[in-house]
């Protein structure tokens, strides 16, 4: 049975959806197995990969699902970095074939930007007063994408903060000492990779841009004119403010909803699936597929 008719049937079945997480190929907590297996604990019948600007831990997700037989549906993703008028906007691409030749290279400059932002985030932290943080950063990820997310929890192992939030807020957060303004490529060709992948494009968190609903509107204006096609409208821990006007956007621009927890790792506050409901005036960006 293929997604489109498997979600279909469910859909009116309270079907738990989960369209955003992270592994350890980027900066999340858990290897893909360990996140599938946490998926199957939390009865989740759809769940999508979103890591950063890479597609690395798809293989082995689809392949541990598989060789186990597990009753999953994996939606292939990823979430790429995006400039836009100084803002970093995250798109997030779902259903995507992973072995698509313009969508790895993409993904290859994304890499080299990110490679580029951490040493020269290494080297200003360096003239802060710290020592070996893109080293040990580099470490933390691996074969995965570098994140800042790897930078703050260095500067916490080495004692200098006293939670990670700390290292965005006073070092590498925008306009911060050791910030590096990244070389991320623009919404649309984000897009278009995703496109040329076969999947869909998705404006991920847009609660979480830190703008007013004035260039909130402007950014959806402009990826729509982009071929954009839906919005993540679901996160936990939105305000009804929030949720009433992130589904008027959907329904003015003609945008589908996605949903997703934006999983990296377990906490008190979020987890995988838990408290996301689509809208009933919404139209899920599943039915794309
Ligand atoms: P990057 O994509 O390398 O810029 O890393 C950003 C990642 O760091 C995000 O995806 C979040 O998972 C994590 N993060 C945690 N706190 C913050 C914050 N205050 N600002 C930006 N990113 C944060
Ligand atoms: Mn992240
Ligand atoms: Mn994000
Ligand atoms: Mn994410």
């Amino acid at each position: 049975m293929d997604v489109m008719s498997t979600i279909e049937i469910h859909r009116f079945n309270n079907l738990r959806i989960d369209l955003h997480s992270h592994t350890k190929f980027s900066d999340g907590g858990l290897t893909p197995q360990e996140l599938i297996g946490r998926a199957v604990t939390f009865q989740l019948d759809v769940l999508a990969i979103t890591d950063h600007d890479t597609v690395s831990a798809l293989d082995s997700a689809n392949e541990y699902i598989s060789t186990n037989n597990i009753s999953l549906e994996l939606i292939n993703g990823i979430e790429i970095s995006t400039a836009w008028h100084g803002f970093e906007i995250h798109i997030v691409g779902l259903n995507i074939d992973r072995n698509n030749r313009q969508l790895l290279e993409l993904i290859k400059t994304q890499q080299l930007a990110r490679e580029e932002r951490a040493t020269a985030m290494g080297e200003k932290l360096t003239k802060c007063g710290f020592e070996g943080v893109y080293e040990q950063a580099k470490l933390l990820a691996g074969v995965g994408s570098i994140t800042r997310a790897h930078f703050a929890k260095v500067l916490f192992q080495q004692g200098k903060i006293s939670n990670l939030q700390a290292a965005f807020d006073k070092y590498i957060g925008k306009g911060k000492r050791a910030f590096v303004k990244p070389n991320w490529c623009s919404v649309g060709d984000a897009i278009a990779a995703i496109h040329h992948a076969g999947g869909s494009a998705v404006i991920a968190h847009p609660v979480r841009y830190d703008m007013s609903t004035k260039w909130l509107r402007r950014l959806v204006v402009h990826f729509k004119e982009e071929q954009g096609d839906g919005l993540e409208i679901v996160l936990p821990q939105m305000s009804n403010e929030q949720r009433k006007l992130m589904l008027s956007f959907c329904l003015e621009y003609d945008l589908q909803a996605s949903m997703g927890s934006d999983f990296h790792y377990p906490s008190k506050w979020s987890d995988l699936g838990r408290n996301l409901r689509m809208p009933e005036q919404a139209n899920p960006i599943w039915s794309l597929w």
